[in-house]
Formats: structure tokens, C-alpha cells, sequence
């Protein structure tokens, strides 16, 4: 009975190699090398090519390395009975806190502005804001987007959050569904989307949302590059709606080399850096995890299939 790890970055190595010295007792393989398919029961998994897990006919559960499972979800070839779990991890949530906070005092201060300027010997003061002046409006209240409100609130920002699902526990403005959406964008002067990638979240970043926004509002998009209609969000800042974009996911990745955002001066991109999953703090409970499979002990972080999160 035997692990399968399966991503296409460098890190597969460094993965299997923490996992093995972790859990000596259990065999963990790469997909690259050779391996018996049929007696893997357990596949952990990050972007994986599609189709590849449909050589392992006797997988119990795929685990995914990271929070997000869109890639999962898409691949039509894995049977929609087998469970998939997802990482739920503090370090994960507060990385992701950390960047979003630093990426709206940037925008508050013109940091990166400034930056521009000096290469250029440009003395060119402008304007700020301060945090009192702004209110954050988050979309999607799960574990990413929940440790935000509380970080930002606990610094001074004014914070509301979107959901589907009743929060009255968070202590800030909740707004919920469809119903509720515009109320909550119309008092976003910063919006920051922490969705999950579904059917019905795909391009929801886009002209109907900015539309409803403060004149001048500011999106930050750390979910998915899928939440975002790309041409909508810069015909909403050539036209003076938006203000600016800070965006650290895309809808291919790498940026394609000719895509605009690369030279478009209000939008600000980085490499899909803003939490990435810690090697220390999410190998225990993919271990734990397994261990509860053996067990026959109901699985921790599941993925709801059906809502696709
Ligand atoms: P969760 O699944 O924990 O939370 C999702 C939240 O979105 C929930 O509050 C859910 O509402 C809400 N939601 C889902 N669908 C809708 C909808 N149609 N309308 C309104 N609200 C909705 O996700 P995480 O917090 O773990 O992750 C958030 C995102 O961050 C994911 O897209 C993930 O892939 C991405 N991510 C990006 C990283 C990066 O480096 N850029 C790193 C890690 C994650 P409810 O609570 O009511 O169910």
C-alpha cells in the first residue's frame, strides 16, 4: 500500500523526501519513478497532468497540497465518488494576511509608484491615504479570507466580508448571496477576492462588479486567475472606475509574455507568491490524514464536491 506524489514543479523531491523521513512506515513514491499503480491507494497531488490519476484504479482519496482544488475539480477523468481533501493550514492563512496587508498599505502609500519614479530621478510627491479612509471588502469568508478580516481589523481597517453561509460570529458586516452583493461592493473601496474557483464564482471579478464599486476602488486578486475578467478589469481602469489592480494569480500561468497586464502602469502583478504552501506546517496533517484513512476515521478538510469547494 503506497502513497503517489504528483506535481510538475521542483519541489516534488523536497516533498517526497520530508514525507519519507516523517513517516518512515509509509511508502511514498513520486510518479516519476517506477511504482506499482494498482496498489496505490492515496495520490497527494498539485497541478497535476490532467488525466495521469486515472492510471490508479484503487485510490481511496486524493489529497491536494494546497487549499485551492479547482485543478482537481476540472479534471473530468477522476471519478466524482472519490474523495478529495484540501490544506487548511494557520501559516497558509496568515502569509496570505500578511501579503494582502502589505499589498494595501503599498496602494495606500504609492510605494511601488515611487519605485518607478526613482528609476526615472523623478521628485514627484503625491497624495495618500490613510487606513481610516478606506473600507476593505472581502469576497469569500473561509479559512483565507477569515484570518484576513481579523488581521486587518485589529490594525484599524474598517472591514466587511461576502459570503453564502451566515457568519454572526466574526464580528464585523457580513453580507450574503447574490441578494446582498451590491450592497456589499458599493462599500468595497478596496476589494479583495479569497473565492474558491467554481462555476459560479468563474469571472466574477468583472465590469457588472467593478461597476458597483466606489468610484476609484482598488482590486486585489490572490484567489484565482478564473475569478477575473482580464479585458474588463482594464477597460474599468482606462475609464477612471477603478484605480488599480494588485494581481498575483492569472489565467495561465506563467503571465503569458504578451499578455497587457505586464506593462499596464496601474496594474501590479507578482508570480503567484502570495502563500504558498509551508513544506513543515502542511506535511503533518497530510500524514495525519492518512493515518486517519487507515484507521477508518472520517477524513479531515474535506472538499465539498458538489458546491466545488
Ligand atoms: P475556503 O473554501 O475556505 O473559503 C471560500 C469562501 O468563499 C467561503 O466563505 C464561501 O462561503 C465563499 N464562497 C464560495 N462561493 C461563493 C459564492 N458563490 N458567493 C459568495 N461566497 C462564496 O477557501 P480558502 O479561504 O481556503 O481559499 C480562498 C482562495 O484562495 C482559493 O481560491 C484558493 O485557491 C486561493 N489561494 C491562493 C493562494 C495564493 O498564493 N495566491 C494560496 C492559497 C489559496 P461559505 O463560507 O458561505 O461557504
Amino acid at each position: 500500500m503506497a502513497v503517489v506524489i504528483i506535481r510538475q514543479d521542483e519541489k516534488i523531491n523536497a516533498w517526497k523526501q520530508a514525507l519519507q523521513e516523517n513517516a518512515p512506515d509509509i511508502s511514498f513514491f513520486s510518479f516519476l519513478e517506477p511504482h506499482d499503480r494498482e496498489k496505490t491507494e492515496v495520490a497527494f497531488v498539485w497541478k497535476h497532468p490532467e488525466g495521469v490519476l486515472k492510471n490508479y484504479p484503487n485510490l481511496k482519496y486524493i489529497a491536494s497540497f494546497g487549499a485551492g482544488v479547482d485543478f482537481l475539480l476540472e479534471d473530468k477523468s477522476i471519478p466524482d465518488d472519490i474523495p478529495i481533501t484540501r490544506v487548511v493550514d494557520p501559516i497558509l492563512a496568515s502569509d496570505m494576511s500578511e501579503f494582502v496587508l502589505a499589498t494595501i498599505l503599498d496602494n495606500l502609500k504609492h510605494l511601488r509608484h515611487y519605485k518607478v519614479d526613482q528609476l526615472n530621478c523623478q521628485w514627484k510627491p503625491q497624495d495618500y491615504n490613510r487606513i481610516s479612509d478606506v473600507q476593505v471588502g472581502i469576497m469569500g469568508m473561509g479559512a483565507l479570507g477569515t484570518d484576513l478580516a481579523k488581521f486587518l481589523t485589529l490594525i484599524g481597517f474598517r472591514t466587511i466580508g461576502w459570503a453564502t453561509t451566515k457568519k454572526p460570529q466574526l464580528g464585523i458586516n457580513m453580507y450574503y448571496g447574490d441578494k446582498e452583493r451590491n450592497s456589499f461592493l458599493n462599500q468595497s473601496n478596496i476589494l479583495v477576492c479569497l473565492l474558491p474557483l467554481t462555476p459560479s464564482t468563474k469571472e466574477i471579478l468583472n465590469r457588472d462588479v467593478f461597476k458597483h464599486l466606489p468610484e476609484g476602488a482598488y482590486i486585489i486578486n490572490v484567489a484565482r486567475g478564473g475569478h477575473l475578467n482580464d479585458q474588463d478589469l482594464i477597460d474599468s481602469i482606462d475609464e477612471g472606475q477603478l484605480s488599480g489592480a494588485s494581481l498575483d494569480v492569472f489565467h495561465d500561468e506563467p503571465l503569458l509574455p504578451e499578455h497587457p497586464f505586464w506593462k499596464h502602469p496601474k496594474i501590479n502583478i507578482t508570480p503567484h507568491i502570495a502563500s504558498v504552501s509551508d513544506v513543515a506546517s502542511v506535511l503533518p496533517q497530510l500524514i495525519e490524514n492518512y493515518r486517519r484513512f487507515k484507521k477508518d476515521l472520517p477524513l479531515n478538510n474535506l472538499v465539498f464536491r458538489q458546491k466545488g469547494y
